[in-house]
């Protein structure tokens, strides 16, 4: 599906026509994967648009920079700022917002810290990632021949352009034999995440989650999943899991500011609980979804209204 194209793309300092937004094919990022990047979305609520997360997105952005040794000529807040300016001038009633930072043309080198540093946001109005009925009636997936990279070779918890091509392998294999989407072990066997996703077991009433040492993404519908939860008097935990476990899981179900929260009705052909959408799983996607559409108080202040 082609992106659906927004009037405004903010490019370096400046905001300017989508198609003016132009590279040349000697950026650093292109050839080496030395981009990072945030996927954001803004709901709309009855008061007008409002970003989900926009803090903590933007924090984890200067995280991943952190990592890749890519400095910014910017503050966070004034990224936060940029970021709801966009979504003004665009004017989305929602949208999906992708902030990229990238090392530019200067050298091929690996050390490219002399590369200039470039910073762009854009936005499309996107609906549901992972299908139309998938919230409700959840998604048939398959666990990966490919593993998450090991803690040692890749920081799995930077957002970066060169780690997702690990994502890209998971995704097609999952598509190619028929699923909609890919669980993937870490180099140890225990349970990581989707390609784009991070996974929850629930299992005798407890609600189990992947820890950051398993070569996660540390997703920020992650933690407000993590937080609903303990909200609604769940027990928690955040451990390595064994792929076993999902097998004989209750529910599963993923999170992702694309898939939000989507139940897991099959891995590998096997029923996961009933076959359908599990009782904890949708009281977590109510009480999402009231605060995210506005329809509840914004209590963990979650949203900054455009
Ligand atoms: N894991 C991976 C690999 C992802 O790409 C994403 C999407 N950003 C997630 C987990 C979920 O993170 P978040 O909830 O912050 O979108």
């Amino acid at each position: 599906m082609p992106l659906p194209k927004s009037e405004w793309i903010w490019f370096d300092g400046e905001f300017i026509p989508w198609e003016a937004a132009q590279v040349h094919v000697s950026v650093h990022a292109l050839h080496y994967g030395s981009s990072v990047f945030e996927g954001i979305r803004a709901y709309s609520t009855p008061q007008g648009p409002a970003v989900l997360g926009l803090q903590a997105h933007v924090r984890r952005l200067f995280d991943s920079c952190r990592l890749a040794r890519i400095n910014l000529a910017y503050t966070p807040e004034q990224f936060e700022q940029v970021i709801l300016e966009l979504v003004r001038r665009n004017g989305h009633t929602f949208c999906y917002i992708r902030p990229l930072v990238f090392r530019g043309s200067e050298s091929f080198s690996l050390d490219a810290r002399s590369c200039p540093t470039h910073a762009t946001v854009l936005t499309v109005e996107m609906g549901r990632y992972l299908g139309a009925d998938a919230i409700e009636n959840g998604v048939d997936v398959m666990v990966s021949s490919w593993r998450r990279m090991a803690t040692s070779t890749f920081a799995a918890m930077s957002k970066s352009g060169g780690n997702y091509l690990n994502s890209q392998y998971i995704a097609m294999e999952a598509k190619d034999y028929g699923f909609v989407e890919g669980i993937a072990l870490d180099v140890n066997g225990f349970v990581s995440e989707g390609s784009g996703e991070n996974i929850f077991v629930v299992y005798r009433g407890v609600i189990y989650t992947p820890p950051v040492a398993s070569s996660i993404l540390m997703g920020i519908t992650r933690d407000f999943a993590l937080t609903l939860a303990k909200d609604m008097g769940y027990e928690v935990r955040e451990q390595m899991l064994p792929r076993d476990l999902m097998y004989v899981a209750d529910e599963v179900f993923f999170t992702g500011t694309a898939a939000e929260i989507t139940p897991i009705r099959s891995i590998d052909r096997q029923v996961i609980g009933s076959g359908s959408r599990g009782p904890v799983t949708k009281a977590l996607q109510v009480a999402f979804f009231a605060i995210v559409n506005g329809e509840a108080p914004d209590r963990f202040g979650w949203l900054t209204h455009v």
